[in-house]
């Protein structure tokens, strides 16, 4: 799979709506009681139970991230509800503030990019001295010399690059931007749920912040928002382990099972299976037939008339037709198995690769090109009278074995007799 094929906008799409309602909700300006206590005890109720949850699945990078971002809001609440108390800002409002603009990005970014280790204590131990040690130079810093911290956060080091529209800190602009370079190519690099939630949260934190004072409720959404992205980012994690199918990226035979008990009343079921796929992995590797399997299993992924592809195990896949008869699905899997025989894989092989350019050119162009081609034989089975889905699987599979007796590479449904199997013209074997 290509590295571009693999970065999904499902990836994104649950931070992206809790970006849209965080950014909604904080132009509310009317909030009746019931939302004004509930954005009070929002971002310590995410913070509690989503820190349970990656505890439990033993996420630590996902904790310290939430950690990270509640300590910024408490830290921030404190001086916006003197704000909103007494009409004006505490004492050390703006070195608070600029040292939120400064640090938040620093140990975000730090935190979002730092993998974890196989070592969950070490892990553990390495984070929290990180965060300690940062924060404990912070408060000292703020503390002993509050007016230089403040006077060298709130320096203008670029005059030329300063815009009116910068509300923050100057510092914080290239920090949020190395943040969210190292964010987007870590994404870039493994695509996957929890690096787009992080790439958003980011996003949504740098949007809150100009706002802390401005907009009331901003700093309590937001934060609970970006705690929320990564918790969902989590658990999509934790769904995707159990219901797809790694190599191929396709769902899994667990979520084959849940969905063989939510069919209705008229399905078809199919089964497919690779032919020779044993003599193929001992000719060509077993690479290479992890490469084929991905192949087979994108090319089944797009089978018309409803159905869903799944891999049942090994070589093996199963297709779903739901609410459909057998007429109608025979078409779309004879369909399917066509586009499979007449495809040629080109080979990625690292042995065969090319040694320079020249060389790659001629391959491409003749005839010495390393391509193969796969076939996969179908059976089909169709509900009928008082019937379970596994018996219609089983009854697919029947008819599979018959496929493979018949010659393999055609379509075979269950009851079938082989003179009427709709089999490919000079099918092989
Ligand atoms: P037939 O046409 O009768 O199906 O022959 P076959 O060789 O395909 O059948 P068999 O079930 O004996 O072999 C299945 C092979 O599939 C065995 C195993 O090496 C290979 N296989 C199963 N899972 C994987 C996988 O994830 N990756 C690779 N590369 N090979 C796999
Ligand atoms: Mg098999
Ligand atoms: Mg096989």
């Amino acid at each position: 799979m290509s590295r571009s094929s693999a970065v999904r906008l499902s990836h994104f799409l649950p931070s992206l709506l809790l970006l849209l309602a965080g950014l909604a909700v904080a132009y509310v300006r009317e909030l009746n009681v019931f939302f004004t206590s509930l954005f009070n005890v929002l971002p310590t109720l995410v913070l509690l139970l989503g820190g349970a949850y990656c505890a439990v699945y033993r996420r630590q990078r996902e904790l310290f991230l939430m950690v990270t971002v509640y300590i910024a809001y408490f830290l921030l609440d404190t001086q916006t509800d003197y704000y909103r108390d007494f009409g004006g800002v505490r004492e050390d409002a703006a070195v608070v503030f600029h040292l939120c603009c400064l640090l938040l990005p620093v140990l975000y970014g730090t935190f979002a990019a730092w993998q974890e280790r196989t070592h969950l204590f070490q892990d553990l131990v390495a984070r929290f001295a990180v965060l300690l040690a940062v924060g404990s130079v912070a408060l000292a810093l703020e503390q002993s010399y509050p007016q230089a911290v403040q006077a060298w956060l709130a320096e203008i080091r670029w005059p030329a690059l300063h815009g009116a529209w910068m509300s923050l800190i100057q510092l914080a602009y290239p920090l949020f931007l190395a943040a969210f370079v190292l964010l987007a190519y870590q994404y870039w690099r493994h695509p996957r749920p929890l690096h787009a939630a992080q790439l958003v949260g980011l996003l949504g934190l740098f949007w809150m912040l100009p706002k802390t004072f401005i907009l009331p409720f901003t700093l309590n959404i937001m934060c609970s928002q970006v705690m929320l992205m990564i918790a969902a980012a989590v658990a999509h994690e934790a769904y995707q382990m159990a219901f797809r199918d790694e190599l191929t990226g396709l769902p899994g035979r667990r979520a084959l099972n849940e969905r063989l008990q939510r069919l209705g009343r008229n399905y078809v079921l199919a089964m497919s299976d690779v032919d020779h796929f044993k003599k193929f992995n001992d000719t060509h590797g077993h690479d290479v037939g992890d490469q084929v399997l991905r192949l087979v299993a994108s090319k089944l992924s797009k089978i018309g008339g409803g159905g869903r592809a799944y891999r049942y195990g090994g070589e093996e896949f199963a297709l779903v037709f739901a609410a459909r008869s057998l007429e109608e699905c025979l078409p779309h899997l004879e369909e399917i198995r066509e586009a499979i025989a007449s495809y040629n894989i080109q080979l990625r092989n690292q042995d065969s690769r090319p040694l320079d350019d020249q060389q790659g050119r001629q391959r491409r162009s003749g005839a010495s090109a390393c391509s193969v081609a796969v076939t996969v034989s179908i059976g089909v089975a169709e509900r009928l009278e008082q019937r379970t889905p596994e018996e219609v699987l089983k009854s697919a599979d029947q008819a599979l074995y018959s496929a493979k007796g018949a010659g393999r590479n055609c379509v075979m449904a269950f009851g079938q007799s082989r003179r009427g199997a709709v089999r490919m013209e000079g099918a092989t074997d």
